[in-house]
């Protein structure tokens, strides 16, 4: 375990696929004291619990569209501070918002208010073929957010979660149709997002199409920096 010596509240971009919760799960076994939050994750256990926001959620999710950005900085914002994140002395890791330049001038409001911008922006670039490959083969624990590869990373027993035995699900949206409309969605919204960390001299990116190739590349990044 390596200790942070300063705070890093870190974004990580990247497409539908790329391995975002994967990389998350390396860094969390390699860094002390940084909270992973995931939007997708948070969603999916809204759904589930049937709340409002669930109800409200599902048909955007099912359709591989995003979210209104409204109902998204209201959900994070919300997270964030019941979590006792918005704080200068937290670290944490956000994977999947903000995911539109609108939701990025939303939380950056909340965060700059509580001087605590974000101060690592990665852009994990893998190549798109290597993504849907990927998907196909993809399960998830959903309680967790753990994810399997039948191919690179499979459970010990078949569909079953690996620490608590429960069963894995395959996400709706991960089949190649819904699928596609995700990857488009992401490249539309890229760009601006980009921009927008880029104007804050936060962003950088790291390339490769395996989490093997991509991790050290990471952590190398984060050590240089926070560590
Ligand atoms: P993910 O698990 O990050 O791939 O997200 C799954 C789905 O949840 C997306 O296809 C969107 O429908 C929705 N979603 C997750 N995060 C966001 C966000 N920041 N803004 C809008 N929709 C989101």
């Amino acid at each position: 375990m390596t200790t942070l010596s300063r705070p890093l509240r870190l974004l990580l971009l990247g497409a539908p696929g790329s391995g975002k919760g994967t990389q998350t799960s390396k860094l969390l076994d390699k860094f002390s004291h940084i909270n992973p939050l995931s939007s997708g994750d948070l969603l999916r256990t809204q759904i589930a619990a049937q709340t409002p926001i669930g109800r409200e959620a599902s048909s955007y999710i099912t359709n591989g569209t995003l979210v209104p950005d409204m109902t998204m900085i209201n959900l994070l914002a919300g997270e964030l501070d019941s979590r006792g994140w918005l704080s200068p002395n937290a670290s944490w890791l956000l994977d999947g918002f903000p995911r539109t330049a609108a939701q990025a001038h939303g939380l950056d409001t909340q965060l700059a208010a509580n001087a605590c911008a974000l101060n690592l922006v990665v852009e994990l670039d893998v190549n798109e073929d290597v993504i849907l490959e990927r998907i196909e083969n993809r399960w998830i624990h959903l309680p967790s957010g753990r994810i399997y590869n039948l191919q690179y990373n499979p459970p010990r027993q078949p569909f079953t979660d690996d620490l608590t035995g429960e069963p894995l699900s395959k996400r709706d949206d991960d089949n190649a149709e819904v699928f596609k409309k995700r990857l488009v969605a992401y490249n539309e919204q890229l760009l601006p997002l980009k921009e927008f960390y880029d104007k804050q001299g936060v962003l950088t990116k790291v390339s490769g199409d395996t989490s093997d190739i991509i991790f050290p590349k990471l952590a190398k990044l984060i050590s240089s920096q926070y560590a």
